[in-house]
This record gives C-alpha cells, structure tokens and sequence, in this order.
C-alpha cells in the first residue's frame, strides 16, 4: 500500500516540474536564438532599412536599400542620407529630418532617389529617433519602400482628371460661346425685324395710296400685280412680327408668378368667341392647375396651340380638350384635337422655326408659332412634344415644372 501511495505520488508531482521546464528551455532557446532573427529581418526585409546618426549620415543599412538604389552597401556606409534625395525634393528631406529629432515620434514623408542609372525612385520615409540614456538622439532608423508603382498610378489618374477638366472647361466654353452667339442671333432678328418694319409699313401705305387713288387708271392685270403687292406686304409684315415675338421670348427675364392656366384658358376662350362661333368648335378641359411662371407668355402659348387645333381642323366639328395631370415633379398638359393630324415623321421639325406642312393657298401661316411655343416651354424648363397620325387629330404636350416640389 505504501508503495503504491509514493509511487503515485511521485507519478504526479514529476511530469509537472518536466513541462515547466521544458516550457523554460524554449523560452531560452528562443531568446538564444533572437538576434539571430532580427539579423534576419534586417537582412531579408522587403524594405530598406536604414541606421543614420543624428547628423544624418548613413551608419547602416540593409542589402535590399543598397540594391533598391543600385549601389554597392559599403560605399553608402558613410553618406549622408539627403545626397541620395533628388535635389527638387531635398527640403520635403530636411523638414522630415528635422521633424523626427525634434519630435520623437514616427514621422513619414514621400519623396524621389536618385538611382544609379539615372532614373528616380518615388519612395515613402517612415523615420524613428531613438534617444540614449540622457534623452539625446542616437541615431534614427528609416524604412525605406518603393512606392514607384503606386506613384507611377497616381500621377497617370492626375494627368487623366487634368485631361477631363480641361475638356469640360473647353465643352464649357463651346456653351458659353453657343448661348452668346444665340442671345446675339435672337437680337440680331429683334433689331432686323424691328427696323425693317419702318420701310415696311411706308411701303405698304403708298401701295395702299397708288391702289385708291389711281385704280381707275389699271387694268385687270395691273389690278392683279396691286393685290399681289398688297399680299405680299401683308405677309411680310405678319412675318416680321412674329419675328419680332420669337425674338422677345429668347430675350429678356421672365417672370416666376402663380399662374391660373384655367383662367388663361377662359381668356383664350372670350378671345377666339368668333372663330368658335363660326367653327361651332367645342372647348372644353379638366381642372387646370396654377402654375409659376409667366403669365403672359403661357396665355401666348395656349393661344397659339389652340388657334392651331382650329385652324387645322379636319371634316368634323373642332373638339379641343385641354388636360392636366401631375407627375413627380411637374405638371404634364395635354391639348386633344380632332383636326387633320399630323405625319409623325415630321413631329420634331414643326417645332423648327419657318417650318410648316403647308402651302399659304391651303392654311394661311408663318411658320413661327410652335417655335415659339417651344421656347417658351422651355424657359420655364419644360418640354413640348406632339403625338398624332395623319386624319386621326392631334395631341400636343408639354410638361411645366412644379417649383414647389423642387428643393
Ligand atoms: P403655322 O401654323 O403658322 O404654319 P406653326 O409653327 O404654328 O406655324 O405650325 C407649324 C406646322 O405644324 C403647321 O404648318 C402645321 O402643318 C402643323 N400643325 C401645327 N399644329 C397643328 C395641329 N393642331 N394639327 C395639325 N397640324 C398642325
């Protein structure tokens, strides 16, 4: 029994001492073997690595700092670490220099050595001062890296952002340049079509004159040559105002009012009483909105829209219906007609100035109404647009923004 007592006893207390000391003897071989290590590290790391004095002579460094500037290890031992700096970074170097003797703390600094074949390398600095017992500088340590890569990415990112910003200054001058040269077209047409008015109307009183005094003094064609004058003076004078109202929607600032689109409507309603009369024409609408704008302009482009759908009616009774519906930022208006439509083919070029489907002999015109509508539209930031098909009437758009809910 005793036996067994004390072999047990002894079974237990040995292989405690046997693991601490095996756990003592690693930790010794380990320390045994640490300078061994950091020569290692030193040695092999993937950096340069540098030991200067605090006059800023190399006193040491590692085979991948020599290799990383292509120089021989012993005849840098001795340097001054700032005469391997390209002389246009050398004072990014003395700030960083000084900074870490002054400061004692981890400093970094990117900057370009000179390598042997000529070439630079852009490489980041991260120095270390390290004091002797009585706090001053012994010597400071500095990991070198190789950051030509990324540098050589960074530079060709800045060349591609400077490439962009000079070709949107450039797009920015072609506007600016675009909007000057349409302000000075649209003043151009108000002073032609101003000026030319004069001599016009001269023109058109003494035809008139010629006409009532000396009528019995023609003969048929003479009175036919009078007519076509007196026409053609007519029309020249209807162009030279529309002219003149397409060149004063382009030009001055318009106003931002609340404006009753349905009173703008019952407007437009009393003025064309005679053509709806005549017409038996029927107009009618939803609720329409109160928009921001200008009210005289918006009564323009009603007025102009509307005078359309009678004119270009088709066989049946003018039905006109004006709509409005709201959408996320905007007022959408529609006006419906019943006329003689539209080939879609040329939806976009009626809005062009001049433009028209027609001769005079069949709908009388100048061609500048839907030119005007569309500007007006689109200085209050909106778009027109026309949906139709030929004998199938005609439904024109066009969105207004809603102040209101933009922010
Ligand atoms: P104008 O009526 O003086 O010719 P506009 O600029 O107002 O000039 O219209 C351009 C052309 O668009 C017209 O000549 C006509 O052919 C066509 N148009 C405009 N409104 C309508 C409509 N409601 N229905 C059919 N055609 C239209």
């Amino acid at each position: 029994m005793k036996k067994t007592t004390r072999h047990t006893g002894r079974e237990q207390k040995f292989p405690a001492v046997s693991k601490s000391t095996r756990s003592l003897r690693r930790v010794r071989a380990g320390l045994e073997n640490s300078p061994g290590r950091y020569a290692d590290l030193y040695d092999n790391a993937p950096a340069g690595c540098f030991i200067l004095d605090p006059d800023g002579r190399i006193t040491s460094l590692n085979p991948a700092s020599a290799s990383m500037l292509g120089k021989e290890r012993a005849g840098l031992v001795g340097k001054y670490f700032r005469d391997l700096v390209v002389k246009d970074d050398r004072e990014i170097y003395h700030q960083h220099f000084e900074g870490v003797i002054r400061e004692k703390g981890i400093r970094n600094a990117d900057l370009r050595l000179a390598v042997d074949n000529g070439a630079q390398l852009h490489v980041r600095l991260a120095s270390l001062a390290v004091s002797n017992d009585v706090g001053e500088t012994a010597e400071v340590r500095t990991i070198v890296t190789d950051i030509t890569d990324l540098k050589t990415i960074e530079l060709e990112t800045i060349k591609h952002i400077r490439k962009l910003q000079k070709t949107l200054q450039q797009q920015l001058s072609i506007n600016n340049n675009l909007r000057r040269s349409n302000e000075d077209l649209l003043h151009f047409a108000y002073i032609v079509s101003h000026d030319l008015q004069e001599p016009l109307r001269t023109v058109a009183s003494f035809v008139q004159l010629l006409q009532r005094r000396y009528e019995q003094l023609l003969d048929a064609k003479g009175h036919t040559f009078m007519e076509h004058i007196v026409e053609g003076t007519c029309y020249m004078q209807r162009l030279l105002n529309d002219l003149l109202s397409y060149s004063r929607v382009g030009g001055e600032d318009i106003a931002r009012k609340p404006v009753s689109l349905q009173h703008v409507l019952e407007e437009i309603k009393s003025s064309f009483s005679e053509k709806i009369k005549e017409s038996e024409a029927e107009i009618t609408s939803d609720d329409l909105p109160v928009v921001q704008g200008d009210e005289v302009l918006f009564s323009t482009l009603m007025q102009n829209l509307i005078s359309n759908s009678l004119k270009y009616r088709g066989r049946e009774v003018p039905r006109i219906h004006v709509s409005a519906s709201h959408g996320k930022d905007q007022w959408l208006i529609c006006i419906r007609d019943n006329g003689i439509g539209i080939d879609p083919r040329y939806a976009e070029q009626i809005f062009l100035i001049f433009h028209r489907l027609h001769q005079r002999n069949e709908y009388d015109g100048t061609g500048i109404g839907l030119a005007i509508c569309k500007k007006i539209v689109e200085r209050h930031g909106g778009r027109i647009w026309v949906e139709s098909q030929p004998g199938r009437g005609s439904v024109f758009y066009f969105t207004i923004p809603d102040r209101k809910k933009i922010h």
